[in-house]
């Protein structure tokens, strides 16, 4: 379905009717098998003082665009356009713009901005920052032609990877990076990963590369083949125990009653590190046999540019393989009822 949206000039002005692009906007958020995304045209967006517009020509499907099409994440503003894993070309540029040109390659990612002032920018803590804006939620993303990005927020892609691969990097593998450094994971220690999708998969091979034992919980047996094939040390079912005690562990699946079984495998003075926006509830726990003895849970929010720096490099360097599964922009909604039902091994992609 196709609406229009954005301003109506009558013939006298026709001249400086703006472009029009094609974009997905989430319309009436609630379950993804109900179509809660919509086509629509908007203007082409046009770049004011340290913007720069990009073309659109990859942007990833992260779990937070589902939870935000299905109305677990409050929408922002109304008839958003939901990405945050954008891979585009710089195709126009503010006047205030000096870090990027007209045809360079750079991903966009979840967050757009800080404020720089509050207690939590000003001690580098931004991805905490008290009034930021993000990709995909307060701001249109990627899932169109077109989409803006301040050009401080934005990364220059290691030419390793291409417009597939770097998409997922911009949001699950920046985020999965800091759940990793906050899990607390000692070197060569024994990490548990529950859930093994886009953002987990590339967790999983830093941490192997970091010399860590990584033991994957997750419900798809397609996603336990993935964590064996790239060197995790056991895969099993998204409750079971662990082969070993672990030293951390990451949840990644929005699934609240995972934490206590995920708690009970740590060993003592272990962590525990949740990594998504939201979560189903977490049932009540049980003192001595899930936190005593030092056993921390913890959670995981956005990111800071130094993280998003920091992981880019690493990921370049140790060669991270990226499971990613394409499909065409205009099939976004089959992508989220997709991601939704589990059928992704891996990161799912738009492709322009
Ligand atoms: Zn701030
Ligand atoms: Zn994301």
């Amino acid at each position: 379905m196709c609406r229009l949206e954005g301003p109506v000039r009558d013939r006298s002005t026709l001249h400086t009717m703006p472009l029009r692009m094609l974009a997905w906007a989430v319309d009436h958020p609630g379950p993804v098998d109900g179509d809660p995304l919509a086509r629509v045209e908007k203007p082409v967006p046009e770049p004011t003082g340290a913007q720069v517009r990009v073309r659109v020509r990859v942007c990833g499907v992260c779990r937070t665009d589902l939870h935000l099409a299905e109305g677990d994440l409050a929408p922002r503003r109304f008839g958003v356009t939901p990405g945050h894993e954008i891979v585009g070309t710089v195709d126009a540029l503010g006047p205030e713009v000096s870090r990027w040109r007209v045809g360079d390659r750079i991903g966009v990612p979840w967050l757009a901005h800080t404020c720089g002032v509050c207690r939590f920018c000003t001690s580098g803590r931004e991805n905490l920052c008290l009034d930021p804006r993000f990709t995909g939620w307060d701001v249109d993303g990627g899932y169109a032609e077109f989409a803006l990005v301040e050009e401080s927020y934005a990364y220059a892609l290691p030419d390793t990877f291409d417009d597939v691969e770097a998409a997922p990097l911009l949001c699950a593998g920046i985020i999965g990076y800091r759940a990793l450094l906050r899990a607390n994971l000692p070197e060569h220690g024994r990490l548990g990963i529950y859930g093994f999708g886009g953002s987990a998969h590339i967790t999983a091979q830093i941490a192997l590369a970091r010399g860590a034992r990584v033991h994957v919980m997750t419900r798809s047996t397609e996603a336990q083949a993935l964590a064996l094939e790239l060197g995790a040390t056991s895969a099993g079912d998204a409750a079971a125990s662990p082969p070993e005690p672990l030293d951390a562990a990451i949840l990644f699946a929005p699934v609240g009653s995972l934490v206590p079984p995920a708690l009970s495998a740590l060993d003592r003075g272990g962590t525990l590190a949740i990594a998504g926006i939201h979560l189903s509830d977490v049932p009540a726990l049980d003192y001595q046999r899930h936190l005593f003895e030092e056993r921390t849970l913890l959670s995981v929010t956005a990111n800071t540019r130094h993280d998003g720096e920091a992981f880019l490099s690493e990921a370049a360097r140790i060669g991270v393989r990226v499971s990613a599964v394409a499909y065409p922009m205009d099939a976004a909604d089959a992508a989220l009822r997709d991601l939704r039902h589990d059928r992704v091994n891996g990161a799912a992609v738009l492709v322009a």
